[in-house]
């Protein structure tokens, strides 16, 4: 009940704030790529960053808990939701160029930095069309495919702190390696904001090919029309997890509406109305069974959001 009184406060002082839309109850599963997940108790959507600057520290004053959603595309969201406040970045996706850099608020979605560098002939950027994450999803992971990864193309980036102050950091300041950033490592539960990514003149036609290349190659191989969350599991070192998974004999095995993709073990997608409960269940049948015959402990990749 506490909470409740507590989340009705600090939801009455949210709504003073500009340019920021307070919603309660939002179901999460339509902002998850794997469409499963439950409500939120209060979801906010800045649109501008000024927005984000005047919610931190008034959310970090209260003892609700709080979550910052790109495009939800690396999430395993709970059925029961998230008791909790989300921060959606959704709005924040404006951007700018200045030469061959891109400066971007971490809600665009990185598809769409990729058209922007070829419609305007800069090169670096292919690799990213494919992952349907956001550039502020992307940075916390440092996202990667086919060879490059965020690492390569960010020069520095920024955020907003809990206390709603601005802090910028340069590329080795954001401790960028496989899978993982300064965000994951040292959990400073700060805002990405704005990233700049240098790439490089090129031709657009070699740009187009190199882009049209990837997407082949990841719709041939990768089960692209179910919801997923992408590769469930981190590369292990010296393995492949497709072929670990294989040897296992657990492709295509399915527990509720959750399933080993028959096209990549590599990914477990939603067939059939999956909920998280089944996600989760296969997730450790497939752990259990490749720990069993290959010794190799899996880790899964994407994050847990709300209570398992
Ligand atoms: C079909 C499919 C294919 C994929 N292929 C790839 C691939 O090839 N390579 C790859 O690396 N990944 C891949 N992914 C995974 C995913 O797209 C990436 O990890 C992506 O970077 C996640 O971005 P997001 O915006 O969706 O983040 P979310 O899932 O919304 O969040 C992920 C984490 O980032 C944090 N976060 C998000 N935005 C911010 C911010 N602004 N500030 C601070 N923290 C933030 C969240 O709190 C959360 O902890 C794939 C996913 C799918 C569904």
């Amino acid at each position: 009940m506490e909470k409740l009184s507590d989340i009705n406060s600090l939801t009455k002082k949210l709504k003073k704030i500009n340019y920021l839309k307070v919603e309660k109850n939002k179901n999460l599963a339509e902002f998850a790529s794997f469409k499963v997940g439950g409500p939120a108790d209060l979801f906010l959507t800045p649109e501008k960053i000024t927005a984000v600057k005047e919610l931190m520290p008034l959310i970090t004053n209260s003892t609700i808990p709080y979550f910052i959603l790109g495009k939800g595309s690396n999430l395993i969201i709970s059925d029961k939701g998230y008791r909790g406040i989300i921060i959606y970045t959704g709005s924040l996706n404006h951007y700018q160029f200045e030469g061959n850099q891109i400066t971007a608020e971490s809600g665009l979605e990185l598809k769409e930095i990729a058209d922007l560098a070829y419609e305007n002939s800069l090169s670096g950027f292919e690799f990213a069309a494919g992952i349907p994450g956001s550039l502020g999803g992307a940075l916390y992971m440092n996202a990667g495919a086919y060879g490059r990864e965020m690492k390569d193309v960010i020069i520095k980036a920024q955020f907003i702190d809990q206390k709603g102050k601005l802090i910028e950091l340069s590329k080795a300041e954001l401790k960028l390696e496989y899978r993982t950033s300064i965000l994951q490592k040292e959990d400073p539960d700060w805002t990405a904001v704005n990233v700049t990514i240098k790439l490089k003149k090129s031709k657009k036609s070699l740009i187009k090919a190199k882009m049209d290349e990837l997407h082949n190659k990841r719709w041939s191989k990768q089960p692209m029309e179910l919801p997923s969350a992408g590769s469930i599991f981190k590369r292990p070192p010296g393995h492949y997890t497709g072929p670990l998974i294989e040897e296992a004999k657990m492709k295509g095995f399915q527990i509720g509406g959750a399933q080993v993709s028959t096209k990549h073990a590599g990914f477990i997608v939603n067939k059939d109305h999956a909920t998280a409960e089944d996600i989760v269940k296969l997730i450790e049948k497939v752990k259990k069974e490749v720990y069993k015959i290959s010794g190799v402990q899996l880790e899964v990749e994407p994050r847990f959001l709300g209570e398992f």
